[in-house]
């Protein structure tokens, strides 16, 4: 009997286990880096606006929303392409400049989903070394071939946390063919306040092959909508809407983005809600003898003692028992580490008193 046949390739992909949330009631997820302070009130009421007219095809090319976005960052709108997510930018991206016989490139424990997206095309993936669980411009050149294509970079990273200056961004697009795509994943950007860190809107402009990626997922809190945007030289653009479906973004998502773009006050409280108690929680856990690696983001990624009472994989389970759920990270090669995301001042008081707890032996 002869059965279908997937492309090469496809049958190496792991299905991506997203962040578990847990069935209780009073649950509290932390294990997929969403907003502690949730969506604008202005992006909930456009939502339900947009329920007067769900008979009608979305704005095929997110017109208004690409003006919103062109407006609020300085850009030119028709260099912006959105999507269902930047999840799907990056599955486009990798959809038209990769194939069997290229190879994309990415640092060690650079988010999962470029591994995914190379697959999917039957791909390459190469992966760079990182120092200090911090991207390594010097590794990533090094492992540059004449198959390479396409360049994914996580600033910051996500599950890592760390970032790389921007000048070091730079040192990499100037190392890199001009035929390499340079993709900036940006998801993080907001919640950064590091004078020696930018997103890459100016590379961009000033380039032919650099990408950048942004979300409404994480500083908006709008992940339930997929809403994401890329910033791209005009031929990128080009060859990605030839090939995005023709309505990739909902008119609810369209409306939503538009209006949470002009609460610009929501994102503010966001941010400061984390600049309080990211590095509070990363005392904390110091405190309680847990390895923090420093952080920019609305995560932080704790290291476990080797130890098997007090490994990773216990306090997930003991965590559990207390409806508290974070991200194991095994699939990166991080099985002794679990990845936290910020959460409210009740959830990140639980956290603590139940990582105590679980240190101390407590049941
Ligand atoms: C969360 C995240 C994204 C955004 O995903 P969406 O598809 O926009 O929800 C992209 N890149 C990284 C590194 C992320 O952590």
């Amino acid at each position: 009997m002869s059965l279908p046949r997937p492309q090469p390739g496809i049958l190496d992909i792991s299905v991506y286990v997203p962040g578990a949330s847990g069935d209780e009631p009073n649950a509290i997820k932390l294990s997929s880096n969403e907003s502690a302070t949730g969506p604008s009130p202005k992006a909930i009421e456009a939502y339900r606006a947009a329920a007067a007219s769900l008979e009608r095809y979305p704005d095929g090319s997110t017109t208004a929303l690409r003006n919103a976005l062109a407006a609020a960052h300085g850009l030119n709108p028709a260099r912006i392409v959105c999507g269902a997510g930047s999840d799907e930018l990056l599955q486009l991206i990798a959809a038209a400049y990769l194939g069997p016989g290229t190879e994309s490139l990415f640092s060690q424990y650079g988010f999962l989903v470029y591994k995914l997206a190379t697959l999917a095309r039957g791909a390459t993936p190469v992966i760079a070394p990182e120092k200090n669980l911090t991207t390594d411009v010097d590794a990533l050149l090094a492992a540059v071939t004449d198959r390479t294509r396409v360049v994914f970079l996580a600033n910051p990273n996500n599950p890592t946390g760390t970032y790389v200056p921007f000048s070091e961004v730079r040192r990499l697009h100037r190392g890199l063919p001009g035929h390499v795509v340079l993709v900036l994943d940006a998801a993080y950007a907001e919640y950064v306040k590091r004078n020696d860190y930018e997103a890459g809107i100016e590379l961009v402009s000033s380039s032919h092959n650099v990408v950048m990626a942004r979300t409404f997922s994480k500083a908006y809190g709008l992940a339930a909508l997929r809403l994401g945007w890329a910033y791209c030289p005009e031929g990128i653009a080009d060859v990605l809407n030839r090939i995005r479906t023709a309505f990739n973004v909902s008119a609810a998502a369209q409306a939503a983005g538009i209006a949470a773009l002009s609460d610009q006050a929501h994102v503010d409280k966001a941010v400061e809600h984390n600049d309080k108690w990211q590095p509070w929680m990363a005392k904390q856990l110091a405190a309680i003898g847990l390895e923090v690696t420093p952080s920019v983001g609305n995560f932080l990624l704790i290291g476990f003692p080797k130890d098997k009472t007090k490994s990773a994989a216990t306090a997930e389970a003991f965590l559990k028992s207390r409806a508290i759920y974070l991200r194991p990270m095994g699939g990166y090669g991080l099985g002794h580490t679990l990845r936290l995301t910020i959460g409210s001042e009740a959830e990140n008081n639980a956290v603590v008193a139940a990582l105590t707890d679980f240190l101390k032996g407590a049941r």
